[in-house]
């Protein structure tokens, strides 16, 4: 069940890598998401003058992953599961009334209806971990970061390179996606703002992004100019549990660490192990979710211990910080390069 009307959603490229590509290879959607995906494989930081100052790989795999537009990757995944699932749009859950045997669903437009299991795949902000857990607040934690991105008509010579700029604590990225380039703002602030908030969160970018270096002012005003935005609160999700009963958590609704933690990748990975729990214990469905908690906990943990790895990578709080990153990723390279020659 989906509240969108279709599987539209953001253009953000995520990557299928580690467990998920072999659930993409099991499902049979290879082919379709490599005709879909990215042709990236190095993110660039350049200073302000666009000069480039250092740089890194973004595959961790040459051959065993592939970065998708989210858009993309929820399309192939939805008609992979058409014949097996019916799908709702355009619909929202009310109320969940759980028992031993199953649990009543109210639907916000449709009439109710009775399930084994509810299986709340609705991300960071989900309404089924609100409704049979408790509200947002106890298990979001804000890690002080925002993102914001937008596809944005911009020129970029290349496809195959991220191009980021950095100011201490603030970075603007441009990904060619696929066709359409995309402006990724993502910044440290102590500012607490709704982010459904559209004005609190353009007066935010304005004031974040006041110094025009680079092509921060053409990247601003693009994002500015367009409707169709994505903006959050980089946060972690700890759940202490992910069951209740006939109800489970899966992808980032259970954990995750927004931008920072492979989160698609571990959605789908973690959709499988359900998948499998189920299937190997279908009678016993509290003992399913007790081995898909405990095997999939296992695989996440590592995932959030990176985010501050990659936050002080990408998002350097000071100039000093930003000097040791490109010289540290300048001396990779150039062992990288001895070792190959
Ligand atoms: C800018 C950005 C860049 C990212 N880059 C990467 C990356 O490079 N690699 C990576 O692996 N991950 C990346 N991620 C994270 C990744 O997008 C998520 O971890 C992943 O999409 C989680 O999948 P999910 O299915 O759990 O939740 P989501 O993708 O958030 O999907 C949840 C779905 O539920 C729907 N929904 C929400 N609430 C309700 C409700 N109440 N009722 C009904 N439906 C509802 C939503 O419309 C949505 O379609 C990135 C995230 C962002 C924001």
């Amino acid at each position: 069940m989906e509240r969108d009307q279709g599987v539209r959603s953001s253009g953000n490229p995520v990557d299928v890598r580690k467990g998920a590509y072999q659930v993409a290879e099991r499902l049979g959607v290879l082919s379709r998401l490599r005709d879909a995906g990215t042709k990236v494989n190095e993110l660039i930081f350049v200073d302000d003058e666009g000069r480039p100052v250092a740089s890194m790989r973004t595959r961790q795999s040459e051959d065993r992953e592939v970065e998708v537009p989210r858009a993309d990757l929820s399309a192939i995944l939805v008609e992979a599961g058409r014949e097996h699932a019916e799908y709702m749009f355009d619909e929202m859950i009310k109320e969940l009334r759980p028992d031993a045997t199953g649990v009543d669903v109210i639907f916000d437009r449709t009439a109710p209806r009775r399930f084994d299991l509810v299986v709340g795949a609705d991300g960071i902000h989900s309404g089924v971990r609100r409704l049979a857990f408790g509200p947002e607040a106890d298990f979001v934690r804000h890690l002080g970061m925002y993102v914001a991105t937008a596809k944005v008509g911009v020129r970029l010579d290349r496809d195959d390179t991220v191009i980021m700029h950095n100011e201490p604590g603030t970075a603007i990225a441009l990904h060619p996606g696929t066709g359409a380039p995309l402006a990724a703002f993502i910044f440290r602030s102590r500012a607490r703002i709704d982010h459904r908030d559209p004005d609190a969160v353009r007066r935010l970018l304005k004031q974040t992004y006041s110094r025009n270096a680079w092509r921060t002012e053409e990247l601003l005003s693009a994002y500015l100019a367009t409707d169709d935005v994505y903006f959050d609160s980089v946060s972690r999700i700890r759940t202490p549990s992910w069951s209740s009963g006939r109800i489970t958590l899966l992808g980032d609704a259970a954990s995750c660490v927004s931008l920072f933690g492979d989160g698609s990748s571990s959605a789908m990975e973690g959709a499988a192990t359900l998948a499998e729990s189920l299937t190997s214990s279908p009678s016993d469905i509290p003992a399913a979710l007790a081995r898909y908690e405990s095997a999939h906990r296992a695989a996440t943990r590592p995932r959030q211990r990176g985010v501050a790895i990659a936050s002080h990578l990408l998002i350097p709080r000071s100039r000093l910080e930003m000097t040791l990153r490109d010289q540290a990723l300048r001396l990779a390279r150039r062992r990288r390069s001895v070792v190959a020659s």
